[in-house]
């Protein structure tokens, strides 16, 4: 078991995803367009989007996330009132991951959080998948959709969820209080602005 080091572009913002190993998350490429909104909303498209405009996200349970330091500068935005908790370093303006509230017991870690001066494959496995392919940019190869088949792959989402929830895993939160109040309020911002 090694830990996962996580770290903003700057350095302000570190962390850990303790324990890992291949499997115990789920590494997969989120087509959706709202993550891709989130990339556009910093301007890091070319930093964060794959060429299909996919995000890499590594879904993990949030007992096993913690900051170090600089929680001061995590910020938070949303695209409607119902969307999910987008996290990012204010410091300089990095994608950390998503979340939807204590309710379902997940942090879908947005690759750019993750400290690249270590080996990633290696620790957490490789992608799994793919979700909202239907969204991709143009088309992606099959190459590029690879893995699990949509049912498989929602499957192993939704198994995982279950078991942290059974077992509690979604308390610790690095971003919520124990009453579900957000660590800090959330901006809501326009989807047409972006
Ligand atoms: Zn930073
Ligand atoms: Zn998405």
């Amino acid at each position: 078991m090694e830990d996962l080091k996580l770290e903003c572009k700057c350095g302000e913002v570190t962390g850990v995803v303790s324990n890992v190993k291949p499997g115990c998350g789920n590494r997969l490429v989120c087509y959706c367009e709202d993550c891709r909104n989130f990339a556009k909303h910093f301007n890091k498209a070319d930093d964060i989007l794959n060429e299909f405009g996919g995000t890499e996200i590594y879904q993990i349970d949030p007992s096993r996330m913690r900051i170090y330091h600089g929680i001061e500068n995590i910020s938070c935005l949303r695209f409607s009132d119902k969307g999910l908790y987008r996290w990012y370093a204010s410091c300089c303006q990095t994608p950390i991951g998503n979340t939807v509230g204590l309710n379902l017991p997940f942090v879908g870690l947005i690759h750019s959080f993750v400290a690249s001066d270590q080996c990633i494959d290696s620790k957490i496995g490789p992608v799994i998948g793919s979700v909202y392919t239907e969204h991709a940019i143009g088309t992606p190869s099959d190459e590029l959709k690879a893995g699990k088949s949509k049912t498989r792959l929602l499957f192993t989402i939704l198994r995982k969820l279950f078991i942290w929830k059974i077992f509690g895993k979604g308390s610790p939160n690095p971003f919520f209080h124990k009453d579900g109040k957000p660590i800090v309020e959330p901006s809501l911002v326009s989807r047409n602005k972006i």
